[in-house]
């Protein structure tokens, strides 16, 4: 089979693997389609460690093929999707019940092969049967929204809140929704991107570029996410943010980054400026909130690429549409 693999210092290279087989509680799955995220551009870029040689894709979906000895539970056939995340149940962190902050996490497209392959072997643990009325296409968006489900449970929001999302990709549409369906009655969205703003309108009643924000006229927002990754962004996060609200840290930014804060503010102001880190005990619940549509697959999926065509989409610059692209594999 035909597979994208990671090799430090180099685009992403398409390789010949051999097809894996499933060991004992593993489950071998035919991909149907593995979402393209950010992370895996900032591996490509040395930006965030991976193993060297591994096939990257994390974000993937797919049908049960074969599986290992004394896997229960499943059957092959069955629809199914991977969470590509899994703690070692042992270290401090896992045994505090803290296990997306393992010490040891393996991840699937990241340490373990993953995705971008017709198939790939996870550990059952790691595979979720879909529900019913969920394709495995929409499926894939569930490691995103899984991320995203654990930032708004951080966040906690109250109904009635008001709240600005700065960043309107995929991410920043998925949470969106999310603080809808948590009872947030008003939210204005943010982005750079004329062609984003343009698609969040259906979502949004305000939609705004960061060069039109008045902090005076946007106000009082009560929970204020960053969803875009941009060190600027977090400034005007904690500027919107009303008195005695908070701050959700989502966008990924380079590990060098610095950025000003007054903690005067912090103190006076009472803001709670908090961080979310990948998918704690949220992947069934982000399967559960695709097919009842709480978010809709159709306002993030984007283009199906070929295998083939993906080195040459990581390479570009561009993020056609900030919408969640992903590599389509052939029935
Ligand atoms: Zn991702
Ligand atoms: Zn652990």
């Amino acid at each position: 089979m035909k597979a994208a693999v990671y090799r430090p210092g180099l685009p992403l290279q398409i390789e010949e693997r051999q097809a894996p087989e499933p060991g004992p509680g593993e489950v071998r799955v035919r991909i149907v389609r593995a979402g393209v995220c950010g992370t895996d551009r900032h591996i490509l870029e040395g930006g965030f460690p991976a193993r060297a040689g591994v096939i990257l894709g994390h974000e993937s979906a797919g049908i049960v093929d074969a599986l290992g000895r004394g896997v229960d539970g499943l059957a092959p056939g069955d629809t199914v999707a991977l969470d590509p995340n899994r703690p070692c149940h042992r270290c401090r962190a896992c045994r505090g019940g803290r296990t997306h902050l393992c010490t040891r996490l393996e991840s699937l497209g990241v340490t373990r092969d993953g995705g971008f392959a017709p198939f790939t072997v996870a550990p059952a643990e790691s595979v979720y049967a879909l529900p019913a009325g969920l394709t495995p296409a929409e499926a894939s968006l569930a490691e995103p929204l899984s991320c995203c489900i654990h930032g708004v449970d951080v966040l906690s929001p109250r109904l009635g809140d008001h709240a600005v999302v700065l960043g309107l990709g995929a991410i920043g549409l998925m949470i969106v929704q999310l603080l809808r369906a948590r009872g947030v009655s008003r939210i204005l969205g943010v982005d750079p991107d004329a062609a984003r703003r343009r698609r969040a309108e259906a979502l949004l009643e305000e939609v705004l570029a960061p060069s039109d924000l008045d902090p005076a006229s946007a106000g009082p927002r009560e929970v204020v996410v960053e969803a875009s990754g941009a060190p600027r962004a977090l400034e005007q996060a904690l500027s919107l943010v009303d008195d005695g609200g908070s701050v959700l840290q989502f966008g990924v930014m380079d590990p060098s980054v610095r950025v000003p804060l007054s903690p005067y503010d912090l103190f006076r102001r009472e803001i709670r400026l908090v961080g979310a880190f990948t998918n704690p005990q949220t992947f069934a619940r982000a399967l559960e909130s695709l097919a009842r549509r709480i978010v809709d697959p159709d306002t993030i999926l984007g283009d199906d690429l070929e295998l083939e065509e993906l080195p040459a989409y990581l390479a570009g610059s561009v993020h056609p549409g900030g919408l969640k692209h992903g590599v389509r594999f052939p029935d």
